[in-house]
Parts: structure tokens; C-alpha cells; sequence
């Protein structure tokens, strides 16, 4: 437990705002995690919205 993820773009924090977003919105209640290397060339990353490369959670409750 403790990690947490922003609802608005699914990144996996380790702090209590997002960086990207600047969003305080987060949820505890998440599955999946994606670690996106290469925005550009990935695929996953074009589906969630992805512009960073990061930690990502797939589903956000
Ligand atoms: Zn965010």
C-alpha cells in the first residue's frame, strides 16, 4: 500500500500532488502498472495519453 496515482493522467506518485499535471486529485484504488521508457515509440503510452516517461497505472478507480 501507499502508493498512490493521479486521476488525471494515471501516473504513479510518490508524492501527494502530481508534477505533470499539478492535479491533487489521486486515488489508492488502482491495478496495472506500466513503466513507460519511450513515449514517443510506445504504443501503451499513445493509449493512455502518455507524454512522460514514468510509472503508469492501466486502471484508476
Ligand atoms: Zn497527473
Amino acid at each position: 500500500m501507499g502508493e498512490q496515482v493521479c486521476r488525471e493522467c494515471h501516473r504513479i506518485l510518490s508524492s501527494q500532488t502530481c508534477p505533470i499535471c499539478g492535479s491533487s486529485n489521486l486515488s489508492s484504488d488502482w491495478s496495472g502498472m506500466v513503466v513507460i521508457i519511450d513515449p514517443e515509440r510506445s504504443e501503451i503510452a499513445k493509449k493512455i495519453d502518455v507524454k512522460v516517461a514514468d510509472k503508469y497505472a492501466l486502471k484508476v478507480r
